[in-house]
């Protein structure tokens, strides 16, 4: 029996027209020496999502990421949709993402994720003088300004998207900078991912953020948030809380109590746990060989999804432990020498957070709560069709969209 799980694919491998200095995809680049161009071949594409379609899933997921995805081009993103409307049964739900720099997107390439509601994730750090301090082209330069206009081109197509933010040495300083520069331009959904980078020594790399810089940064964030724009503004973490409070949902992997939580697939079929565990001693089969039922009861994935609950001593009496879950094993393994039990480098920035944070988020939950009860009450009388689309307005005012809101 299969459980339910989605898909990162690599189509691309690591290969990027970038050079960001922070990448820990980038060091990937040697990880398949065979060929200097990786890209999937419709082979594997239609075989991954053909066997993928064919097991029973409530949305299958998909998550387009690198490397840069964009440079498998337009067409490789038709041909994605051609075979999930040709593998898919009817009525079954598709969920596509795409991971992107955004400097490769065309008119006609933000029209189709437009078409097919990509939700697109485009990475910015913030104005020009902080992106561009390690965002760069193989030349050296900033790429703030073909960001920028890969965003100016899914606006006007109305292709949907977000902000990914890696805050690193160079903008964690300065969260009011970031967050009113994403709000300021209209940038209103936020995903913050702290840049935590050792070397093969263990060594954690200059570029990289320590745990109270990351705890004073989302502290800053959320305060900033709170004040006027709890329901203007959707910050990724911030909403993963809120489900856990309100929903009792875990919808984000570091709140989960197992890391058997998706596949990354690789350009030629190689499947493997996590994106930041990509090892050849991880590999756990391969789309063209090996079916996901057996992928999914493989002793090599089984055995790392459970490392996340062998977590620090000092994790066991931590009021944090709920939600927190010891943290990402990223964090842990990485600079742990592979041992779960190493407590996570971002330890003492997610203690400060929860502590300033959870009680207004008790509060936040409860406004939650009411609003629903209120809209349910206001839309039973009004009967069948009364419910707005997902992507219609939210009923309760906040501008967002039924499903980003109450209908979460
Ligand atoms: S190691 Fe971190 S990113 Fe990977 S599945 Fe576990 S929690 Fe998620
Ligand atoms: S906040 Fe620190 S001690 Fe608490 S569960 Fe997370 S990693 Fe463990």
């Amino acid at each position: 029996m299969v459980r339910p799980f989605s898909l990162l694919v690599k189509p691309a491998s690591a290969d990027c027209n970038l050079r960001c200095e922070y990448c820990f995809y980038l060091g990937h680049c040697g990880f398949y020496p065979e060929t200097r161009r990786h890209r999937m071949t419709d082979e594997v594409l239609a075989t991954m999502v053909r066997t993928y379609m064919a097991t029973p899933q409530p949305t299958y997921q998909f998550g387009w990421q690198g490397g840069e995805p964009t440079l498998m081009g337009l067409d490789f993103f038709r041909r994605v949709v051609g075979c999930q409307q040709q593998f898919g049964r009817d009525g079954a739900g598709v969920a596509n993402g795409l991971q992107t720099n955004a400097t490769l997107i065309t008119p006609e390439f933000a029209a189709h994720l437009a078409e097919y509601h990509f939700l697109t994730g485009v990475s910015l750090d913030g104005p020009r003088y902080l992106h561009d301090k390690y965002r760069l082209t193989p030349a050296g330069k900033g790429s703030h300004e073909e960001v920028r206009r890969g965003i100016r081109r899914l606006q006007e197509a109305n292709a949907e998207f977000n902000i990914l933010i890696l805050v690193s040495e160079a903008n964690v300083r300065d969260p009011a900078v970031v967050y009113h520069y994403l709000c300021d331009n209209g940038f209103l959904f936020h995903q913050y991912i702290p840049c935590v980078e050792p070397d093969e020594n263990r060594r954690i790399l200059p570029f990289s953020i320590a745990a109270e810089e990351w705890g004073e940064f989302l502290c800053r964030v959320f305060d900033l948030w709170y004040a006027a724009d709890t329901r203007r503004v959707s910050i990724r973490l911030f909403d993963s809380v809120l489900a856990l409070l309100v929903d009792n949902v875990r919808n984000i992997c570091p709140f989960g109590s197992n890391c058997c939580q998706y596949f990354v697939v690789e350009y030629n079929g190689d499947v493997f746990p996590c994106d930041f565990f990509v090892e050849k001693r991880l590999r756990i089969g391969n789309v063209t060989e090996d079916s996901w039922e057996t992928m999914q009861q493989s002793p090599i994935y089984t055995s790392f999804g459970q490392q996340k609950s062998v977590w620090h001593e000092r994790c066991d009496t931590c009021p944090w432990l709920w939600i927190c879950q010891g943290d990402c094993l990223k964090h842990r393994l990485c600079t742990g020498g592979g041992d779960p039990r190493h407590l996570s480098g971002l330890c003492n920035g997610w203690r400060m957070f929860y502590e300033h944070t959870m009680p207004r988020f008790r509060e936040l939950a409860e406004v939650v709560r009411q609003d629903r009860r209120r809209f349910a009450a206001e839309s039973i009388p009004r009967g069948p069709g009364s419910v707005p689309g997902r992507n219609d307005p939210c009923p309760c005012g906040s501008g967002r969209k039924y499903k980003r809101c109450c209908g979460r």
